[in-house]
């Protein structure tokens, strides 16, 4: 099978020409599979790692502008925090924090591994290019990422949005419909439930590996889908020394200076792909030297 004619690592937009719904589309496989493969993360882990991923690139896909979506799961479970970024791009990176002494069952939920009392938070962030950052935090409600979602953005946009999310243990598809505005009338409520009907019945089978273009025909059989052109989907990290700088500058020279001074430098890992940076103890003095309050905003990433 041609992985690109099926439409691995691609995302695809569509609407349909007689129902009052757009949706999208994403298959994650090789990028995905790139983002995990430095970390020696449980299996349950990268699963839900995956389905983040996923949700994220699919949001990722509305941005009207420059920008990255972080997808946060926060708790104080035995995996205190799993994160994706996606961009606009259509680039993603993913990180979970999972303390050593966790024992973490192949099939842990989302609220299994990261708060089993129930306080887990799932956090969901734009972040601008250029301006405001915007920020909502949802407890966690559901056990999986898809409901989590779909609950979050039912009730912050007000317009009806389901989101499915399924894999074969490597891969994953994702895909989400959106109620389309202006239709609320009570004949649209019905064609919109049938819509989801539908792709519920597709997403309660096994992962198709076939092109999307034909299960989406076939799901919507009783109307016309559309599709836009596919977008490459791909792993990309976006750290930097000069990210790593800006980040030492927010610790201070009060913090590392000794540190350095004793060591001769200061080691740091990017925790998204696992690069590792050196910064020497001359390089430190000039940061500092140079560094005026004129800092980086702060922000949700770790480099
Ligand atoms: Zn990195």
């Amino acid at each position: 099978m041609d992985r690109t004619i099926a439409g691995f690592d691609q995302l695809a937009r569509f609407w349909l020409e007689r129902a009052p719904a757009r949706g999208v589309v994403a298959r994650l496989d090789e990028s995905i599979e790139r983002a995990l493969r430095d970390h020696d993360y449980p299996p349950a882990v990268k699963t839900i790692l995956r389905h983040l991923a996923g949700a994220a690139v699919l949001l990722a896909s509305n941005l009207k502008q420059p920008a990255t979506i972080v997808l946060q799961a926060q708790g104080s479970g035995d995996v205190p925090l799993l994160c994706v970024e996606a961009t606009q791009a259509l680039t993603f990176r993913a990180y979970a924090n999972v303390r050593s002494e966790a024992k973490v069952a192949d099939d842990a939920t989302l609220a299994d591994l990261v708060d089993r009392g129930g306080k887990g938070r799932f956090i969901l962030t734009i972040d601008p290019d250029v301006g405001q950052m915007y920020q909502g935090i949802v407890a966690m409600e559901y056990a999986t990422v898809a409901e989590n979602l779909q609950s979050y953005l039912s009730n912050s946009q007000q317009t009806d949005t389901r989101v499915w999310l399924r894999e074969d243990g490597e891969a994953l598809e994702a895909c989400l419909l959106e109620r389309l505005p202006d239709h609320a009338t009570g004949d649209d409520m019905k064609a919109w439930d049938q819509l989801v009907a539908a792709m519920d019945g597709t997403f309660e089978q096994p992962f198709m590996p076939f092109p999307y273009s034909e299960w989406l025909n076939f799901t919507f059989a009783s109307d016309d889908v559309r599709l836009h052109p596919a977008q490459p989907v791909a792993f990309a990290c976006p750290c930097s020394m000069s990210r790593v700088l800006n980040a030492l500058k927010l610790v201070g020279a009060e913090e590392l200076m000794p540190l350095a001074q004793e060591r001769g430098s200061i080691d740091t890992r990017c925790e998204f792909c696992g690069q590792s940076y050196q910064v020497s103890q001359a390089s430190l003095i000039e940061l500092f030297a140079n560094s005026s309050a004129s800092t980086a905003p702060g922000s949700q990433t770790l480099q």
